[in-house]
């Protein structure tokens, strides 16, 4: 007899584990940590003083899904816009909370500009350039003082590429003088976790509730990534806000932030998380909301748009059919989803099956709730329809995929619709 153990037994290090306890922090109307869903966030890549495109922007993120927005606030026309973008998208029906991103003089557009300080759901401040030498503390202690009197959370947002060169040549130098010197990465690594915690530390003495605080450490290579959020979770209940900077284009931007929060997502570390990718030349902004719910799907962990399962063909699809109607089925979802959020409570859930041949595709289309399997080369011109795991027809002839596509669109009003059948 075969003796088969649990696979928590074999890999228990590789099982997901429970949401690493941090503290709750209200950001508008979303919550980011205490036991919460992992929140997905984005960034606009508008002038903020351009208030049409800036609004555009937030909104088209917010209708992707994004639940938390940042704008940059960089100067004074930045800053006086934005309480026009905040009313501007309300009058549209948007409330997705608005962050400010601050460097260098945060603290004076913050000071000068009470509506935007008020407009604004967060602040995000990167403790490497508040200020330099004697100011920074003052600066940073302004910050924090404006947001006590707006009531309104931070985010102390660590980045690698802007550290607060004191405190890393510090550590640098009593690093050389140590027994055990460690590498400079390693020093490096403990500079960011070091900058993050001193000054929540700081917020925290000033009377910023640690509700009010939201951390996060920007690195741009995945295994500095996983080094330093692991240690940062490990020392600090703070809500964590993640996040692959400099994370680039493309398939590279997204394997490299997915493999990297994939694995802390894993450990249950993340309250909070942003994609960044650099768009193509006038590429689509929303494809970074995209990735992270994704993501965050794919790793079960949240469910925002039905999932659609297609084979990646092989030498049995001589032609593109199966592709094309996998492409048009996940399009039209991803289009629709926006207005089916509401109309159809519950349709995320759903799962669609699109296959390229006799081999999978019943097989596969029977797990789904509803699934298609197209005839591969040789194989008779008849696609059989699987609907919640049973055949329910063969559809055939030239408009298989519209006759496809129109199935799910009933399937969907029959199972989602206000008045199941
Ligand atoms: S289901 Fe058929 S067409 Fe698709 S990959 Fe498998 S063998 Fe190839």
């Amino acid at each position: 007899m075969v003796m088969t153990k649990p696979i928590e037994r074999i890999l228990p290090d590789l099982m997901p584990r429970p949401p690493r306890r941090s503290v709750a922090v209200a950001v508008g109307d979303v919550v980011v940590g205490g036991g919460n869903p992992v929140v997905v966030q984005s960034m606009t890549n508008t002038d903020t003083a351009d208030i049409d495109a800036t609004v555009s922007q937030v909104e088209a993120l917010a209708r992707a899904g994004s639940e938390i927005v940042r704008i940059t606030v960089d100067r004074d026309e930045a800053a006086a816009a934005v309480p026009h973008i905040r009313d501007r998208l309300m009058v549209r029906g948007c409330n997705v909370p608005l962050v400010g991103d601050f460097h260098y003089i945060g603290h004076t557009l913050l000071k000068t500009h009470p509506a935007a300080a008020e407009a604004l759901a967060k602040y995000r401040i990167n403790p490497g350039n508040v200020g330099f030498g004697e100011k920074r503390d003052r600066q940073f202690a302004e910050m924090i003082e404006i947001a006590l009197r707006h009531e309104k959370p931070v985010r102390i947002g660590v980045n690698w590429g802007s550290l607060d060169n004191d405190l890393l040549t510090r550590l640098m130098d009593e690093n050389a003088k140590s027994a055990a010197p460690r590498n400079a990465r390693e020093v490096t690594r403990e500079a960011i976790i070091q900058s993050a915690l001193l000054s929540a530390t700081r917020a925290e003495e000033l009377g910023l509730g640690r509700d009010r605080i939201i951390l996060s450490a920007k690195v741009s290579q995945v295994q500095d990534l996983i080094a330093v959020y692991a240690d940062l979770a490990g020392r600090s209940d703070h809500a964590l806000h993640l996040g692959l900077t400099e994370a680039g284009m493309g398939s590279k931007g997204i394997v490299a932030s997915s493999a990297g929060m994939a694995v802390l997502l894993q450990a249950g570390i993340g309250d909070t998380i942003r994609v960044s990718l650099t768009p193509e030349p006038g590429g689509d902004r929303t494809r970074e909301v995209q990735v992270a719910q994704e993501l965050l799907q794919s790793m079960g962990l949240r469910t925002f748009v039905p999932v659609v399962a297609a084979c990646p063909g092989c030498g049995r699809t001589t032609s593109t059919v199966f592709q094309e109607l996998a492409r048009d089925i996940q399009d039209f979802i991803r289009v629709e989803m926006p207005e089916w959020r509401s109309r159809y409570p519950g349709v995320e859930g759903m799962n669609v099956a699109v296959m390229g041949c006799i081999v999978n595709g019943p097989g596969e289309s029977k797990h789904a709730d509803i699934g298609i399997s197209l005839p591969g080369t040789g194989e008779s011109p008849a696609a059989p329809v699987f609907i919640d795991g049973k055949k329910a027809m063969t559809l055939r002839g030239p408009t298989i995929a519209a006759d496809f596509k129109q199935l799910v669109i009933d399937y969907i009003e029959r199972r989602f619709g206000s008045t199941p059948a």
